[in-house]
This record gives C-alpha cells, sequence and structure tokens, in this order.
C-alpha cells in the first residue's frame, strides 16, 4: 500500500481539553508536573487515533505548548533580553511569558500564519544568540516510539521559514543569521539520525511566495549542508498553501522527498510537474485533501489526480498527504448531532480527512478492485449536498447580479463628508472611543448559556443585555470617552453572530479550531447563498443610544471578514459569496441608519489573511474586496461616519486599497508592532480618519498614560493630527473588568495629555 501521512494534527483537543489545560495552568489551578501530564495524554491520544485508523506516516513534534513558531525559537534560545532567562531549557514562565506578557515585559508580537487564521509568535532575533536549549524532534519521537511504538515523522520549521518569519535583523544580516542557526539545525538532524530516525518533515511554506533569487541561494545552502551532515536522515522537504516557487531549483535540492500542495496549488503544482517532471530518485508527497476546507473530498476525482501523479512516480515513492496540517480544520464530525444529515455526510474534519487519506492510499494504483463501495458512498453523499435545493436564492443571486454593476460611491467624495460629519457630530480633537466590545465575564457567558439552555426566556436574556449594556454606556461617560460602543454583551463571536441571523449559514456544536494560543474559534459554515432575513442589531443599538447623549457606534462584521472566518462552499467564487455578504450587509447598514444610528462600524480585521499569497493574484482579491466593503456602506447620508477596524500591522502593501474602501474613520492595530505601521504611513499618506491602536489588548497589563502618549506623538509626526482618533489595538472582550477600565482611564489621560499639548497647533 501506498504511504499516508497528515503533516500535523490538531492540538485542542475533541472537547478543547488543551484549551482547558493551558488556561488553568495560567490560573494557577494546575501544577507544572499534572500540566505536563495532561498535555501528554492530549498528545498520545492524537498519535494513537492516526495510529489506528492506519495512517503510515505519523507526524510527532507538531504538538506544541501554545505555538510552533514558538516552539522553534525557543528551542534555539532565542528569548528577547526583556525576559529573565538564563539559559538552559526554557521555562514554562518564560515560554508563556513571550506568548501573553508579564508584568514586566510585553509580549512578543503575534501575527498571521500565512494566509490563515492561526497566528505565530514573530522571533525576535535582536541582541540573541542562538543555542540548542534541547532537542525537541527527538524528545517527541522517543516518546512516540516508546509509549506508543509509532515510528514518528519529526516536524520542524525549516530555516528559511524560520527567517523570514522573524524580526529584529535587517536584510544584510541574513547570512550572519542563518551561519548561527544551521549549526544547531544539524545537531538535531543528527541526532535524529543516530537515533534511526527514517523521516523528518521540514517545512518550507515560505517557498510558496515569492522569495529572492538569494534565498533560493540560501536554499541550496541549507540543505546541502543537511545532506551532508545527516546522509542517511529522509529530508522531507515540505511546502503547503500555494504552489511551490523556483520548482526546478526546489527538485534539486539533495532531499529525499519533495512534499507539495495538489489542492491549494494545484494548477501551478500540476503544470510544473507535467512541464518539467519530477526526480526519478525522490519521494513525492502528494498534498491532496484539503487540510483547510471542511468539506468531503471527491475522492473519485482526487484518484484521476493522484492516477496522473503516479505517471511520475512509483508506488513506493509517493505519500498520499493532507495539503498542509489539519491544524486548521476541527477535530471530528462524529460530535455533531444537530446538523442536516445532508449537511452532516458531506463534511469531512481532521479525524475524517484521514480516513480519507488511508482510503486513497489503499485505492490508487487499484481503482476497480475491493475499495470501490467506499468510494461511492462518498460519492454519492458529495453529490446529494451538491445538488440540495436548500442552497438556492434566486432573489439574492439576482439582486447581488445587479449591484455589482453599479457605482459603488458614497454621494459625496471624503473631503466634502468630512466637513458635514464635523458639523454634525461637533468632537473634540483626538476623539477617543473603543472597538466594540467589552469583557464578556463569567457573567455574560453564564447568561448566555441559560438562555441557549431555555432556562432563561429571551426577555430575560434581553433585559440581561441591557443591564450591562447600561452598566458599560455609564461607565464609558465616566471614564471620558467621546464615542461610545453598546459592548456586543449579546455576541459570542463577531462571525457566528450574524451568521445565525442570516440564511445560508450553519453552525456545529464543536467545530472549534485554534486561533491563537488558547484561543479558539467556531467558524460557521456558509453552505448556501446568503440571505438577509430581519434586523440584526437595530435593537441593541438603540436602545444603547437611548441611554446616553454621546454618539454610539453601530458596530457590524464586515462581508471579507465573515467569508475569511467561515468554512465556505466550494461550488461558487469566493468574490460571489462576499457580494451576497456585502448585500445583506447593507440592509443592515441602512436598517440602522434609518433607526437614528448615525455612525456605524463595519470591522474588516479578516481582509489581510484573505489576501492571496501570490503577488500576481493579490490585486484581483482586493479590488473585489474594496467592492465588497463599497457594497455594503456605500448607500448611507454624507453624515453618517462608516468606521472600519482592522487587526494586525501588515498593512503597507495594501494602504492604497484601505484607502479605496472609503471609511470615514479606520482603527488599525498597532502597539505590538511598535510602529511598524507608522514607518510605513512616513511613506504612503493617508488622509481619512485613523485611529492607530495604542495599547495592546492580547495582554492582561495595564498601559501606562506615559507609554500610550509616546505612542500618539510618534503616530502623530506622521499623521495628521485633524484626523487623528484615540482607540485601543481591537475590543476588549477577552479582558478583566478592572483592568479594562483602568486601561482606559490611563488612555483618556494620555489623550488629554495629547489635546492640551496640540491645542494651539490644531
Ligand atoms: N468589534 C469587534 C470587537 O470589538 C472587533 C474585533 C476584531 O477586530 N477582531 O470585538
Ligand atoms: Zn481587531
Amino acid at each position: 500500500m501506498v504511504k499516508s501521512s497528515a503533516l500535523g494534527y490538531p492540538r485542542i483537543g475533541t472537547d478543547r481539553e488543551w484549551k482547558k489545560a493551558l488556561e488553568a495552568f495560567w490560573s494557577g489551578k494546575l501544577e507544572e508536573p499534572e500540566f505536563n501530564s495532561r498535555l501528554q495524554k492530549i498528545r498520545l491520544n492524537h498519535l494513537r487515533k492516526q495510529q489506528e485508523k492506519g495512517i503510515t506516516l505519523i507526524p510527532v513534534n507538531d504538538f506544541s505548548y501554545y505555538d510552533h513558531v514558538l516552539d522553534t525559537a525557543t528551542m534555539f534560545g532565542i528569548i528577547p533580553k526583556r525576559f529573565a532567562y538564563e539559559g538552559g531549557v526554557v521555562p514554562l514562565s518564560v515560554y508563556y511569558g513571550i506568548a501573553r506578557g508579564t508584568k514586566d515585559a510585553g509580549a512578543s508580537e503575534m501575527t498571521k500564519w500565512f494566509n490563515t487564521n492561526y497566528h505565530y509568535i514573530v522571533p525576535e532575533l535582536n541582541g540573541t544568540t542562538p543555542v540548542l536549549t534541547e532537542n525537541k524532534p527527538l524528545k517527541a519521537y522517543r516518546e512516540a516510539k516508546e509509549k506508543l511504538g509509532i515510528e514518528g515523522k519529526p516536524v520542524i520549521v525549516g530555516p528559511l521559514t524560520f527567517l523570514k518569519l522573524s524580526k529584529g535583523y535587517s536584510l544584510s544580516e541574513t547570512d550572519a543569521w542563518l551561519d548561527r542557526l544551521l549549526p544547531l539545525y544539524v545537531r538535531i538532524l543528527q541526532e535524529l539520525s543516530s537515533e534511526g530516525v527514517e523521516w523528518v518533515q521540514i517545512d518550507e511554506p515560505i517557498l510558496v511566495t515569492n522569495v529572492s533569487a538569494a534565498d533560493v541561494q540560501r536554499l541550496k545552502t541549507i540543505y546541502e549542508t543537511f545532506a551532508a551532515a545527516a546522509p542517511n536522515l529522509n529530508i522531507m522537504l515540505q511546502t503547503y498553501f500555494e504552489s511551490a516557487q523556483h520548482y526546478s531549483d526546489i527538485i534539486s535540492l539533495p532531499v529525499k522527498g519533495i512534499g507539495l500542495d495538489f489542492v491549494h496549488g494545484f494548477s501551478g503544482n500540476m503544470s510544473s510537474i507535467r512541464e518539467l517532471g519530477f526526480p526519478k530518485d525522490k519521494v513525492l508527497g502528494a498534498g491532496i485533501i484539503d487540510g483547510r476546507g471542511i468539506w468531503k473530498a471527491p475522492l473519485r476525482e482526487k484518484l484521476t489526480i493522484l492516477e496522473e501523479l503516479a505517471a511520475f512516480v512509483e508506488p513506493e515513492r509517493l505519500v498520499v498527504q493532507s495539503s498542509c496540517s489539519l491544524l486548521h480544520v476541527p477535530v471530528s464530525v462524529e460530535q455533531e448531532t444537530k446538523l442536516s444529515y445532508e449537511l452532516k455526510d458531506a463534511l469531512a474534519f481532521a479525524d475524517e480527512k484521514l480516513d480519507e487519506l488511508v482510503l486513497l492510499a489503499k485505492s490508487v494504483f487499484r481503482e476497480g478492485e475491493e475499495y470501490t463501495g467506499e468510494l461511492e458512498e462518498n460519492n454519492r453523499a458529495y453529490q446529494a449536498f451538491k445538488r440540495s435545493d436548500k442552497r438556492k436564492r434566486s432573489d439574492v443571486q439576482y439582486a447581488v447580479a445587479v449591484i455589482r454593476n453599479q457605482q459603488l460611491e458614497r454621494s459625496r467624495p471624503f473631503s466634502e463628508r468630512r466637513i458635514v460629519q464635523q458639523q454634525n457630530w461637533q468632537l473634540p480633537i483626538f476623539p477617543t472611543t473603543t472597538i466594540g466590545s467589552f469583557p464578556q465575564s463569567a457573567e455574560v457567558r453564564k447568561a448566555r448559556q441559560l438562555w441557549r439552555k431555555g432556562e432563561w426566556s429571551n426577555e430575560q436574556y434581553a433585559g440581561f443585555i441591557r443591564e450591562q449594556t447600561d452598566i458599560w454606556i455609564k461607565l464609558q461617560e465616566d471614564i471620558g470617552l467621546d464615542v461610545l460602543v453598546h459592548g456586543e454583551f449579546e455576541r459570542t463571536d463577531m462571525v457566528e453572530f450574524f451568521g445565525e441571523k442570516l440564511a445560508g449559514f450553519a453552525f456545529t456544536q464543536n467545530g472549534w479550531v485554534q486561533s491563537y494560543g488558547s484561543r479558539c474559534v467556531k467558524p460557521p459554515i456558509i453552505f448556501g447563498d446568503v440571505a438577509f432575513t430581519g434586523e440584526m442589531t437595530v435593537e441593541e443599538t438603540t436602545y444603547a443610544q437611548s441611554r446616553t447623549t454621546r454618539p454610539v457606534k453601530g458596530m457590524l462584521t464586515g462581508p471579507i471578514t465573515i467569508m475569511n472566518w467561515s468554512f465556505v462552499r466550494e461550488d461558487i467564487p469566493r468574490e460571489q459569496i462576499a457580494y451576497q455578504l456585502a448585500y445583506a450587509l447593507r440592509q443592515e447598514v441602512e436598517a440602522l441608519e434609518q433607526a437614528g444610528i448615525g455612525m456605524i462600524q463595519v470591522d474588516e480585521p479578516a481582509v489581510r489573511e484573505g489576501l492571496p499569497l501570490k503577488e500576481d493574484d493579490q490585486a484581483e482579491y482586493l479590488a473585489w474586496a474594496v467592492k465588497a466593503f463599497r457594497m455594503a456602506t456605500c448607500t448611507v447620508k454624507d453624515t453618517t461616519q462608516i468606521h472600519t477596524h482592522m487587526c494586525y500591522c501588515e498593512f503597507h502593501d495594501m494602504i492604497d486599497s484601505i484607502e479605496a474602501m472609503d471609511a470615514d474613520v479606520i482603527s488599525i492595530e498597532t502597539s505590538r508592532s511598535h510602529g511598524e505601521l507608522i514607518h510605513s504611513f512616513e511613506a504612503n499618506t493617508y488622509n481619512k480618519g485613523i485611529g492607530l491602536g495604542v495599547y495592546d489588548i492580547h495582554s492582561p497589563r495595564i498601559p501606562g498614560v506615559e507609554e500610550m502618549t509616546v505612542m500618539i506623538e510618534r503616530a502623530l509626526r506622521v499623521l495628521d493630527p485633524k484626523l487623528f482618533w484615540i482607540n485601543p489595538d481591537c475590543g476588549l472582550k477577552t479582558r478583566g473588568f478592572e483592568e479594562t477600565i483602568l486601561s482606559l482611564k490611563n488612555m483618556v489621560k494620555a489623550t488629554l495629555i495629547t489635546r492640551e499639548k496640540h491645542s494651539s497647533t490644531v
């Protein structure tokens, strides 16, 4: 039988027991030895599952205590100087300090893992001297072998990818850093080799992006060094998320296997192979089962692809793989009891994907023999869902077809809107606001549970939400904020909330995936045409507005974010899904405006992560993303102020698109990147309302007045004070009650100082 492999397995566990263990440990409820043994149990369970299902090359060291990039950095002793670290194996206090911040030291920046919603901790190289603190892959390999008799395949983040994802060095220092890191990698590989390890998977997803000629040269150095140092170790050089650039260079590297993505990089990788073939001495890791989507694979079509690939490799040189780690999909469909039979039957999460991998591995090279029954069954479910009427809404299809060809523009340009808006709102300079959510306390979560279980009536729950809103409207006034929010107490999640009110969505009970650290999200499933079915936010927003004379911003999640944070159907283009969402949201924007809400924020934190990895494809995506945003927001009056919010700092390459969205005010997260964004505004002017987050909301730390004042001043060197807003980095729902109040009070103090200082110049 052909070999099968997943490139990694979800960490969180069937019931998110991983998350629960981490949080219990952080809160001091779990001692370290007990914590370790709990995580070990979870880890071994995952390996056992793959073993039982019949996966032949089981990844090890894909498990993590937080994030695999942080694991790599700490394994190399790359610890920012602000943390007290004295060498040796990195203690958990330091490890989690880097991830989450400590009392004295801010956390490292975190950012999106390529175009996914997984976030990794960005290694900070400056001032560090890499040493090998422990051989984590070896430890993982030994554990799997001793406990379960598994011949595991250690997974390691490759040197080029690691360097490219790190910060704290200049381009000209790249080779020097490579020289420091390579000996450490070599030691790891040599130790694995002498232990008798057969395969290691070295992840180099950076190779699907536009790497330079110099990097290709580095790639050669790296893998030639490895081949010379550990000649008996089989390296699977693994790429994913897109087709590999520089295919011919990659296949001539002295490695034993090349892993390619035949789902998200299908056409590129396929044409490379067709054109340039595949070397006779290498193993092909064929990433054929989607590691990111949740739908059953059409196994017949997959077999056809494998058969085409089989023309280039014999059975011994083929590994049937997931396209990437299964980290990006939920654990198992089995737990879902509330989905329609038809939909459930069309889904495959991590465990079901393992089955698909094994079935494909069994079937390839021998279709028409014993496995056709299972293939038929798979095909039946797939086709039935594809044809289902529940997916179609002709009214929506018609409306979207018309609207997408209209001029999607506000009636006047920003320069004119700005004047009437200022007359209307009379805001002070440097208006203060927040991003939308306030702490979702245990009390709030409890109330929601009671309501969901039917123990609370709708009225009781609505009354509770109003009380929370009252508390926070009063608090916001006392703190001295200028533009208020209702607090989003009725929402668990900014996407789920809207999905539940729109047609075309379905929800799992347990379809969680890791987003960052212990934080998991449960993306809705967009299975059909999306349609507005009634007002979604008007009641809570107008209630909040009735409690104060200050403006309350309405709060919606934008079309691109809803799409990027959902699992979407694959039978129509993403662009089409985005327009359907935009059309639905436009109806909500209009309803809010009609109800007297004059500031409406349409959050688009996920625009960036949908950006295609290949530069050539980016302009097209950005064009329809911008169009969707405008479709949702362009029909409002001039006086109505449209806000938007985005997370993360890497906007330098898309400032034009942000500008084109034509929001009156944007708030962007910046504090963890220590002003890198500000830097990008030096080169690109931005001439609309803008608030750069002045403190990090991912950390429980209370920011000081002084540090925020410095942050603001720095921004004002490149941004127009008349257009500048002051706000935290992101929503505050994950924070505690007291810490939120203290932080916002400090933020307002910093604002008053800034106003005082600039009063004469503005
Ligand atoms: N309005 C949302 C909130 O405040 C925005 C969250 C986000 O950007 N991720 O929670
Ligand atoms: Zn945000």
